[in-house]
């Protein structure tokens, strides 16, 4: 069975201006000086940008799990949002721009955890896709994200870099580091450490380079993670990882910030586990088909790992496309069309297997990703669109919003999970992740209610990210049957 490779933050000083048909003005007195200058690249993707903005009578769904306010008014201005209640309180100033969002919701710009600029074309080979990525990401709702791990070294980080300074659409993004993994699993793209200076080593090269985030992988030891995670920490820098040679509670205890993929690859479980070696998935699997998620062993490694301050990652999109009965992903039709075809052949094949472990285990993983969030754990949500292929950025997030719904979280909750959970995680939860006066002017419109029908978070109409408004349809068609070249 094929393993699935599996994403920190800077403050970027922007200038505070925006750019209108190619022109730039200049903001006065921007108190929160977050508005890049956007150059024409970006630019061709933007359907509303004017100094103040009012979106008025709209459903506001806040990103902190309260339930959603209706008839409300939002003036964002210099990309922050000035004033938000009631419509009949707010004052509109009559030189904004009022878009009037009747029937529609606002939601907060997610903020997702688990994400990839690269895709699985080949065996063991991943390409560079971060260009047409970036620009799905934002189509989706995505305002802020992680990389979960990085194979193109300076690409991703660079990329982050030109989207900040306004060269090119797309969230801004805690880019990861190249995957701290011990040796073993063959993907040529990835390096091998040696021992634990050398994991110091690639954590300090890589904090050099610009790298804001770290990401332990398989067969990393957990001398290895202790070490780069001291050294994360040192720098500022978070590391997650995704594990299988390192148990939950051992990584808990060596410093780790993160776990990857809920608790699907947690080997805690496995009886005889060797230390520092990974069982293989399908034992760890079925140790984990075995666990209780209501039973003691289960909720007293729960507890531990709150006890340390560890946050678990929701990634049920990957998880999806490797189990039978889930229906096909979204967005597949952006894909290049030999890429498309090959995932529709996957998927097939995964329908015909009717001795997958997966079905149960879906299930059993939602159990307990639900058991871990009320349980006071910090649950955070990505998409991870590596696998087998067929996990689209911008759709899967949506998708992924979904599918925490029907894990049994409320809507509210889903997007507390998918936006103001992943900003606490990083830091920046008093700039992003929840709709308050003073924020950052993160924002997607919604043509619906997904406090009703979770569905309706597909229905997305409008993207504002620091108060510039992003038209979807704009980034989508500018990749569509062409993603997998760039
Ligand atoms: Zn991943």
């Amino acid at each position: 069975m094929k393993t699935f490779p599996d994403s920190p933050f800077s403050r970027w000083p922007l200038a505070a201006g925006l750019v209108l048909a190619g022109s730039t003005i200049f903001l006065a007195q921007p108190s929160l000086a977050q508005q890049p200058v956007l150059t024409p690249n970006v630019q061709q993707y933007v359907s509303v940008a004017a100094p103040i903005v009012a979106l008025t009578h709209v459903r506001v769904i806040d990103g902190t799990g309260a339930a959603p306010r209706e008839d409300q008014t939002l003036i964002l201005r210099d990309g922050n949002i000035t004033e938000y209640g009631a419509a009949a309180s707010v004052q509109v100033p009559s030189d904004a721009k009022v878009l009037d969002l009747t029937g529609k919701t606002v939601i907060p710009g997610l903020v997702m955890m688990h994400e990839h600029l690269f895709y699985p074309t080949a065996p063991d080979h991943y390409a560079n896709l971060a260009e047409s990525f970036t620009r799905l990401y934002l189509a989706g709702g995505v305002t802020s994200m992680r990389t979960g791990g990085n194979v193109s070294g300076y690409g991703e980080i660079n990329i982050a870099k030109d989207i900040k300074q306004g060269k090119k659409p797309g969230p801004w993004i805690d880019a990861t580091a190249p995957y701290l993994q011990g040796p073993g699993l063959g993907i040529t793209q990835m390096y091998e450490l040696k021992d634990a200076a050398d994991a110091k080593r690639m954590v300090n090269f890589w904090a050099d380079a610009g790298a804001t985030s770290f990401k332990a992988y398989m067969n990393i030891t957990r001398a290895e993670l202790a070490a780069a995670a001291q050294e994360a920490h040192k720098r500022g820098f978070k590391i997650t990882g995704h594990l299988c040679s390192v148990t939950y509670r051992e990584a808990a205890a060596a410093g780790i910030d993160n776990l990857e993929h809920g608790f699907f690859v947690s080997t805690d479980f496995v009886a005889d586990k060797k230390p520092d070696v990974c069982p293989g998935q399908g034992v760890g699997m079925a140790a984990l088909a075995k666990v209780d998620p209501n039973g003691a062993a289960f909720k007293n490694l729960v507890a531990d790992l709150i006890a340390h301050h560890v946050a678990v990652t929701s990634t049920l999109t990957v998880f999806e496309t490797f189990t039978p009965g889930q229906p096909m992903p979204p967005g597949l039709d952006v894909l290049d069309p030999i890429l498309k075809a090959q995932f529709e052949k996957r998927y097939a094949a995964t329908q015909g297997n009717t001795r997958s472990m997966y079905p149960a285990l879906f299930a059993k993983d939602r159990a307990m990703e639900l058991q871990f969030s009320r349980a006071g754990g910090l649950l955070l949500a990505g998409t991870d669109p590596t696998g087998g292929g067929g996990v689209i950025p911008g759709y899967s997030n949506q998708r992924q919003v979904e599918l925490l719904v029907g894990s049994g979280f409320t809507p509210e909750e889903a997007i507390k999970i998918c936006t103001l959970n992943g900003a606490t995680y990083m830091g920046r939860a008093n700039r992003v992740g929840s709709i308050a006066k003073g924020k950052q002017a993160d924002l997607v419109v919604i043509d619906g209610n997904p406090a009703t029908n979770i569905a309706d978070i597909r229905k997305v109409e409008l993207v504002f990210k620091q108060g510039v408004g992003y038209d979807p349809a704009k980034l989508i068609a500018s990749v569509k049957g062409e993603v997998g070249l760039f």
